[in-house]
Order: structure tokens, then sequence, then C-alpha cells
């Protein structure tokens, strides 16, 4: 006997509507089907374990198969299967209120729509010109029924003949869907979605090579993992589990360096693996590659809210029947479940990471550089993880050896503190440029740290904010003894006027170098340090530095770089040349210090008055004071001429100069060619 009837919807169009708006995700319709069929036949597992269905379990695959020439795809079970009052009660009443109002406030999220509202088997309807269900319940004496519907809210219920207990479900693709009947595409979309699923899916027959081609064996093939890695037990599994599962899930990628099971049943459930990859070029960070998985049916890859942010560099897989999958994102990212599983593996990642490094050190030392960048990240960006990473985040000094943060903060806080109990980090971030320097801390017995990582410029202002006086400072900031100043370091014996020649002398003779600036000083550094020492201030560099992580701080990436070059007052040649300098030059500058000694007297008296009372300050000793002050110039710049051109007939300056530069990998195409000749030339 034929029934027929009205599909219960609140209203008629929902077929109409849930192809237009659900058309970009045509394709979870299978995945729909499929979970169905797993469902039924899991539920007929579950009554056979409670007593209640005494037949065979044997066989509880799940099939589909493609029919060309009827323009079908069937997806069969041998699940539990319904009686025609199952059908009525689950297919034909999908009724829900305000059904048209849901569907377009969700148009662009299929997800939502067919998960929030039990849509499911109804997606078939995104592909299907007709879509005919075939079943049999598993109950005692059932009666097979058939139900069709070609896509009009009215359907066709018969009863039929079927031997096999279960259901099949029949899907007359539409003319617009007829990739939908080509087995490539299909079984791409089987291993996207159904690679896991808990009951062997079933496309097609293993193939096998035989007279010159292949051809279909008897055995079926199976395309899932029905026990996929994540939902065994931790203790049951070697590495070569771990490594093999990666394998599978990330082809083409070096071997991971650590993984973590994450296996959790309160207050939620949730289970995965989490594998830290390899990264060897930013070309390899990509944030699609933790897949999310609802009870092993796949979901999506875009996992941001549930994974905190900077744990999606991670890959691997995670399973939760928790997470609200059906809803939009910024749902989502509210939800507080969602916030605690994302503070869970946050936690779960640390502690890892803390028993990794505690219990094979070695290895962690050996994997830091390569989860440095992990683990700073992480640091930066969680507060929690932060805390928690302190514990067992590495430095690396330039020697390559590893230390905890605690220990090396023991180790030199001995030698490192300043006068004003300021614990000083000297720090390189080029082994080879910064050599010189390096080479004068660790003969004073100083420790320095290597920090060449992609995130330590950032990762050294944290730090300094989490440790109560202490400061970093790059080795080549400043001379060795102002990097740590223990007590007031020596004056300089020098007149303002030998101080005056002194600095001109070597001012005048710097070769023009790109983008940067040099600024002569000087200092008593005693007799064994370098003549010469160049020297890039910490705070200029970091700004420049920091400009490239925080786009509002482009200006100070535009600043030339500004270096000093402090002369050392203490050295022999250094001495010579100012002694030699002063002596040359005395006659000619005599008369003109005269001169501006005088004219400083003049410009200082009517600064005097003018600052006294600046009503009476006449129109006259206005015009004087401009006058004087143009004169004082003047004389300057004279003295300025007549030691400069001292200095250019002075190779030895020069040549000091040039050494300074290259001992910093600052002299470069013809600067250092002029270098080179005059070196050759000296030699003669
Ligand atoms: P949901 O799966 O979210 O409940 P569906 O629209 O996909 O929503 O399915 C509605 C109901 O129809 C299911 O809950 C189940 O009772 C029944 N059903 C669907 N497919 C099958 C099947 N292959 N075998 C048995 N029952 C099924």
């Amino acid at each position: 006997m034929a029934t027929k009837g009205s599909i219960g919807v609140t209203t008629n169009n929902i077929f109409p509507v849930i192809k237009k708006f659900l058309y970009s995700d045509h394709e979870i319709f299978l995945r729909e089907l499929v979970s169905n069929a797993v469902d039924a036949t899991q539920k007929l597992k579950t009554l056979a374990s409670a007593g209640e269905f005494n037949g065979s379990t044997d066989d509880l695959k799940v099939s589909i198969s493609l029919d060309k020439e009827a323009g079908t795809l069937t997806v069969s079970d041998h699940g539990i299967g319904m009686t025609a009052e199952d059908v009525d009660k689950y297919i034909n009443q999908i009724a829900f209120s305000g059904a048209e109002e849901f569907l377009n406030k969700y148009k662009d999220n299929a997800n939502a729509i067919i998960g929030h509202f039990g849509l499911g088997f109804y997606s078939a309807f995104m592909v299907a010109k007709k879509v005919e269900i075939r079943t049999l319940s598993y109950q005692e004496n059932a009666q097979a029924v058939s139900w069709t519907c070609d896509g009009s809210p009215e359907y066709e219920m018969t009863e039929c003949d079927k031997a096999e207990r279960g259901t099949d479900i029949i899907v007359y693709i539409d003319d617009d869907d007829k990739e939908f009947l080509e087995e490539g595409r299909i079984s791409t979309l089987l291993t996207k979605y159904c690679r896991f699923l808990p009951v062997p899916i079933v496309f097609g027959k293993e193939k096998e090579w035989k007279d010159g081609k292949y051809v279909d064996t008897d055995k079926d093939k199976v395309i899932n993992d029905v026990e996929p890695l994540w939902t065994r037990k931790p203790t049951d599994l070697k590495d070569e589990d771990y490594l093999k599962f990666y394998r599978a899930i990330q082809p083409a990628q070096e071997e991971p360096l650590f993984w973590i099971h994450l296996n959790v049943d309160f207050p939620f459930t949730l289970t995965g693996i989490l594998y830290f990859p390899k990264i060897k070029n930013n070309l390899d960070i990509r944030k699609d590659r933790i897949q999310l998985y609802c009870n092993q049916v796949y979901v999506t890859d875009s996992v941001e809210g549930v994974v905190p942010d900077f744990l999606m560099l991670l890959q691997g897989v995670i399973d939760s029947p928790d997470i609200p999958l059906n809803v939009s994102r910024s749902y989502l990212q509210s939800d507080r479940n969602v916030k605690k599983i994302s503070t869970y593996i946050t936690k779960k990642v640390a502690s890892r990471l803390e028993e990794i490094a505690k219990n094979a050190p070695q290895e962690f030392e050996k994997k830091w550089n390569d989860i440095k960048i992990f683990i700073e990240y992480g640091m930066l960006s969680d507060e929690k993880f932060c805390e928690q990473a302190m514990k067992f985040a590495l430095v690396e000094n330039t020697d390559g050896k590893f230390f905890k943060l605690d220990d090396y903060k023991t180790l030199i806080s001995a030698n490192q503190t300043d006068k004003d109990e300021t614990l000083v980090y000297l720090y390189a971030t080029d082994k080879e440029a910064q050599y010189t320097h390096i080479k004068a801390a660790t003969e004073k017995g100083y420790d320095v740290l290597m920090m060449d990582g992609q995130l330590d410029v950032p990762f050294i202002s944290m730090l300094e904010q989490k440790n109560e006086k202490s400061r970093f400072v790059r080795v080549d900031s400043d001379v060795i003894d102002n990097l740590i100043v223990k007590e007031h370091t020596r004056e300089v014996e020098l007149t303002q006027s030998e101080k005056d020649v002194a600095t001109t002398v070597f001012q005048s003779q710097l070769p023009k170098l790109d983008k940067s600036n040099f600024m002569v000083t000087l200092a008593a550094m005693g007799t064994d340090e370098q003549p010469i020492v160049i020297t890039q201030s910490e705070y200029m560099r970091r700004m420049k530095d920091m400009a490239q992580f925080q786009p509002g701080m482009s200006f100070y990436g535009e600043l030339p770089d500004s270096y000093s070059l402090t002369l050392n007052t203490e050295h022999t040649l250094i001495k010579r040349v100012i002694e030699d300098a002063v002596k040359a030059t005395e006659a000619e500058l005599k008369p003109l210090d005269d001169d501006l000694n005088a004219t400083n007297n003049v410009i200082n008296a009517l600064n005097d008055i003018k600052s006294k009372n600046e009503k009476d300050f006449t129109d006259d000793q206005k015009k004087d004071l401009e006058e004087n002050r143009n004169k004082a110039n003047e004389l300057r710049d004279k003295k300025n001429a007549v030691i400069s051109s001292y200095a250019s007939g002075q190779d030895i300056v020069k040549q000091l100069i040039d050494i300074a530069l290259l001992g910093n990998g600052l002299l470069k195409g013809e600067a250092l060619n002029t270098f080179l000749k005059r070196s050759v030339s000296l030699l003669k």
C-alpha cells in the first residue's frame, strides 16, 4: 500500500532554499549520508551489546557505489534500518518553526543549517533530482519500505522487497552535479571526510595488475582506518606508530620534532595528537594543518578559536564531540567550552614540553633551535603559557651551550651585575660580524648569549619586563667598560681644545657610507684595549628592530644607522695622533682660538643682558649678538678647516678608522678598495 504525503516542514519551499543557499558546500551531502549510515551501524552495535539484538554483527561495513548509467550514487549500510513509522517520524517530520528565517540568517554557512536542524539527510537534495530510501529495520518481522521524493515537499512511501537489514540511500544526481558520479571525485571526498570513521567504508574493489592492466579483485576497497591512532591508548603506542600516522596525514613533510597525545574526558571530551613540525623557512608556516573531527568525522581544518593562536603552527588532529561545530565562528570563539578546550591544550602542550626538557635534556637542547619559535611565540602571546615555559625555555650562548633561564641568571649574576645592582645580559646577533666585541667581552670573563632568532627582539623586551633589575645589551652597543659599569670610569685627561682637535681630526676623515652616521667620542679605556671601538646604541638599534614588528613604528626603520666611534685616549697610537695634531696646528689655531674666545665673551655678555631683561634688549644689541654668533661660527669653520686639512695628510688617521670599520663589517665597496690600496702603499 502506497502512502503519499507532505513533508512536515512549515515552509513548502525548503528544497529550493537548500539548493540555492547551500550551493558552495554541495559536497558535504556525502559526509552527511555516510555519517548517518555509520550512526545506524553504531546503534546496532550498541543494541547488540545490550542484548537487544541477537543477529549477526559481522559484516557491518558501509558501501558507496556509483551507477553512471542510472545516474545514481548509493550509500548502503547494514545498520538498524527503519520501519515505516521510523521513516515517518525521522524523515517526514522535519518540522521546525521559522525555517525560512533561519535559513536566511545562516545562508552562508551550510554546516550551521545542516547540524542545527538535523537536515543532514536532506542535504542530499543539494545534488539530487530524486532521492530514494530503501530500508529494512532490525526489528523482528519488519517490513521493508521504500520512500521517494523528487525534491518537492511531496513524498511517496511503499512497501518493498529488501532481503538485507539496513538502509540504501539512492541519490539520483541532478544534471548540474554530474561530478558526483565520477569515481575520482568521490574517492577524494571519501578520503577527506571519511578517512577515520569507526566503521569500514567500502568504495569499489582493490585492483591488481593483470595482463597489462589493472583489474578489480574480489576484495573490498576499504578507504578508512577504523581505529585511528588518537582513539587508542597512548600506553599501547610506540614512537613508530606516531611517526607512521604523521606520514599518513602530512605526506612529504620531514619527521616531526615532538608530539603530544591529548586525551581527556572531563570536563569535556577531547582526544587528538599534535605534532611539532620542523620548520625550515617561513614558507613552511601554514595554519591549516590541524584537522578537527567530531567523533571521527572530519569537520574542518580551520581551527581558529579552538586551538590557541601560537599552536596553530602545529600539525595533527583534534577530535571532540563537545565543540559546537555547527555554529558560526564568532559564536565558537565566545563559547565557554571552546575556551576551556583551548586552555587545556595550552596547558597540556606546556607540561609535555616541561616533561621532555626534564627527562631528555640533551634531546631537548638538540631540538631547541627548531622549537624555539613556537615557544617564544607562545610566551609572547599567552601569559599562562609563558609562566610555565619560564621553567623550560632555554638560552644559548656564543659557545653553543644551553641554559635554563634561572640557571643562566645564577651563572652570570656574580660577574655581570653593575654598580646599580642591575644584572646585565650581554648578547650577540651575529657571531662573525660582532666577533671582536664578543671576544672583548669573553676575555673580561663575561658570558654572551646568541639571540639571532626571528622572535628574539620582542622576546628580549619581554624578559626584561619579567625580570626586575635586569637589562639586555648587545655586545657591540658600547665599549666594554660601559656595557657593565662597575665603578666610575676614568676621566679623559685632555683639555677642551685638545679634545676638539682630536674629535675633528677623526670626524673629518670618516668615509661617507650609505645610510650610516658616525659620531666621534672619547673614552679612557686602558692601554690594552683597541685604539678605536665602533658601537651602535642599544636604544636606537632596538627601535629599528622593533619597527619590523610594529607597523606604526616604520619611522624608525627609515632612519640611518647611527654609530659611535670611540677613541681610546689611553692607546699609544691615539695619544700620538692627538699630540702630533695639536703640535702641528698650534700656531695656526692660536690666533683663531684667541679671536673665538674674545667673540664668545661678547656673546656671553650680551646673552646675560638678554636673559636678565628681555624688554631692555635693544635692537642694536640684538644685531650685535647676531653678528657675533655668525663670526663665532665662521671662526669654528676656519678652525675645522685647519684641522681637517692637516688630518687629510695623515694616513695613520684614515688607517685607524678603516681598521675599526673593517672590524665591524662596515668597510665595503670603494671605501674598502681605498683602504687596501693605502695599506699596500704604507708597506712600501
Ligand atoms: P540527524 O542525523 O542529524 O539526526 P538526519 O536528517 O541526517 O538528521 O537524519 C534524521 C534521522 O533519520 C536520523 O536521526 C535517523 O534516525 C534517521 N536516519 C537517517 N539515515 C539513516 C540510516 N541510514 N539508517 C537508519 N536511520 C537513518
